[in-house]
């Protein structure tokens, strides 16, 4: 059986427990690989290497630094079919997006950072005859990332990439319910040149290795994405400590759809941004609102539309749906079905386990799920399930839509579907989401801020925001000597 190994110092090690946790393939329902159970000890080793390594890697010219990283991004495109059948054994997406979308994603957050810091400028002040001022970023130190299990490589890349780019040395974590691209990371790494101790990578479960890098008195940043009630635990913790802290938490993300809008694609991207990835995207709208006046006919298409995707193994070409990550959120997804149906709502599609035969018998697949008949406000409508199940409101006018898209704690992202050009600015000004897409969903630009407002996060990632997070801003005033 594969045993993953932590990267500390520029080589793989073992966890110094020694203990190792259960990795689940989550379309068959079985343990295929080992994960080291890393605790303080680990992050301390990983932590110390960090640090010795800092001074060099950050006096290195952003260049070099750029060099090593258009390395690494170079091997994991090489690498993209291994990656990609990694990634989907490791999370149950299909293996078509994992190879289309998630390492592609992956090799351009390196490529990105990497070249981004080549073009990066910084503010000066002139006080004419008087002195002038500028800014000066330095890079803070070590860092600690810790990323999610939905978008495994992707996410854990777009958090290493800005950070080691700005001159930081990282101890990052990713899930230990999907750890297997990172290990396949830090390989590469190695291959690549990567200065030892300059990207540290510890593997464990979150009360253990995350905690410690969160509780860390030399780790001076934390970069997260999870949960809000983890980043509610984190912020807790690294809050009176001065870490600088950047969030990117849960959504309950609308999908508003008015009736001038262009009912085709309105239809068919709707069913993508339900269901894509199983649902298990923080971008996924998971409330559409349809305007009244042609409810009945979006639900006839949208339910026509999602009875089309198959839901099966993900290495298979034509399955639409892989698994659902593991069996505990199964579980929950299948306890927020339930709870819709006490709550009042009709299940008026999908609702059921999806039993695979042979090998994935025991797989965590689900049905696309389609609820109709809730109230806004209900617990279906304000948690966040995380999973391919999607409800759909009528409303009559802007400002009803508005008050039901605007009622829940989260404000990460939302569609709006018109051809009213005033419309859509006006909707999208007023929604309460860090990113509104107009007439499309997933459309990204690597340059663009990222993130969310309310409980869905503080601060944003994407562009300069992220390596500027990474940076400690200085200014430095020079006045003339008459
Ligand atoms: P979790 O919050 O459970 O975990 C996220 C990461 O934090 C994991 O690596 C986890 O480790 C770790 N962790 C857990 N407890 C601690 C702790 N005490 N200290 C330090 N680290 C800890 O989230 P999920 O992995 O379940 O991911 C799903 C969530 O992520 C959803 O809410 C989703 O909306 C959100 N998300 C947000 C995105 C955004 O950009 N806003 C993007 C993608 C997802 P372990 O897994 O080992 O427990």
């Amino acid at each position: 059986m594969k045993k993953i190994l932590n990267y500390i110092n520029g080589e793989l090690v073992e966890p110094a427990s020694g203990q190792y946790l259960d990795n689940f393939d989550p379309s068959r329902g079985t343990v295929y690989s080992k994960i080291p159970q890393s605790e303080f000890q680990d992050v301390e080793m990983a932590t110390k290497a960090a640090e010795k390594a800092f001074p060099e890697w950050s006096a290195k010219t952003a260049k070099e630094r750029s060099k090593i990283m258009l390395k690494v991004a170079d091997l994991i495109e090489e690498n993209l079919e291994k990656l990609a059948h990694a990634e989907s054994l490791d999370n149950g997406k299909p293996y078509k997006l994992a190879k289309a979308v998630d390492i592609p994603r992956a090799r351009d957050n390196f490529a990105f950072f990497a070249t981004a810091i080549l073009h990066d400028e910084a503010p000066f002040y002139n006080m004419g005859t008087s002195g002038f001022n500028y800014t000066l970023r330095q890079p803070i130190g070590v860092v600690g990332c810790i990323s999610p299990w939905n978008l495994p490589l992707y996410l854990f890349s777009w958090k290493i990439a800005p950070a080691l780019a700005s001159g930081n040395c990282v101890v990052a974590k990713p899930s230990e319910v999907t750890p297997m691209t990172a290990f396949l990371l830090s390989e590469i790494c190695i291959e690549a040149g990567m200065p030892a101790g300059v990207l540290n990578i510890v593997h464990g479960l979150g009360p253990g290795a995350g905690q410690a890098i969160i509780d860390h008195p030399k780790i001076k940043a934390i970069s997260f994405t999870g949960g809000t009630k983890t980043g509610e635990h984190i912020a807790r913790i690294a809050g009176p400590k001065f870490k600088k802290l950047s969030l990117e938490l849960g959504g309950k993300n609308p999908n508003i759809i008015f009736a001038d809008c262009d009912f085709d694609k309105a239809v068919k991207t709707s069913v993508t941004s339900s269901f894509a990835n199983q649902g298990q995207i923080c971008l996924c709208g998971s409330r559409i609102f349809v305007e009244r006046s042609i409810y009945d006919k979006f639900k006839t298409a949208f339910v026509e539309r999602v009875k089309g995707l198959k839901v099966g193994p993900p290495e298979e070409n034509d399955s639409r749906m892989g698994a659902l990550v593991s069996k505990d959120h199964l579980e929950k997804v299948m306890g927020y079905i339930e709870l819709a149906k006490e709550e009042g709502g009709s299940i008026i599609h999908g609702g059921n386990k999806v039993e695979l035969e042979g090998e994935y018998s025991n797989g965590y697949f689900l049905e696309p799920t389609v609820i109709e008949g809730l109230k806004y406000d209900c617990r279906t409508n304000q948690e966040e399930i995380f999973g391919p199940v999607v409800t759909l409101t009528p409303f009559d006018t802007e400002e009803e839509v508005l008050m039901m898209a605007n009622s829940t704690q989260y404000g990460l992202a939302s569609t709006v579907w018109t051809e009213n050009l005033n419309k859509a600015h006006r909707v999208a000004g007023l929604v309460e989401s860090g990113i509104v897409w107009i007439n499309c969903w997933l459309v990204r630009d690597l340059r663009t801020l990222f993130g969310g407002m309310k409980s869905s996060g503080v601060g944003r990632e994407g562009g300069y925001e992220a390596l500027h997070f990474f940076t400690e801003a200085k200014n430095i005033c020079f006045q003339y000597d008459h």
